[in-house]
């Protein structure tokens, strides 16, 4: 799912360094070559699985809706 909230880009050994090197959300690694995706209304990095799951919570604005208990399991 695509997102206006979210920046898909790949991970770059320049962001793994300077940036961070694991998923905001699951903490899961991150290894240069592998789709990230910015989120603009955090500032942090997610992996696919977090951007999804966080993508299908958003309503058109980029806010997050809560519907559900965000589940922790990626
Ligand atoms: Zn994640």
């Amino acid at each position: 799912m695509s997102s206006t909230c979210f920046i898909t880009q790949e991970a770059t050994s320049e962001i793994l360094l300077r940036v961070t090197n694991v998923c905001a959300e699951c903490y899961c690694d991150i290894h240069a070559g592998d789709t990230i995706h910015y989120d603009m209304q955090s500032y942090r990095y997610l992996c696919d699985c977090c951007q999804e799951k966080l993508c299908a919570q958003m309503n058109e604005e980029c806010e997050i809706v809560e519907e559900e208990p965000p589940s922790l399991f990626c």
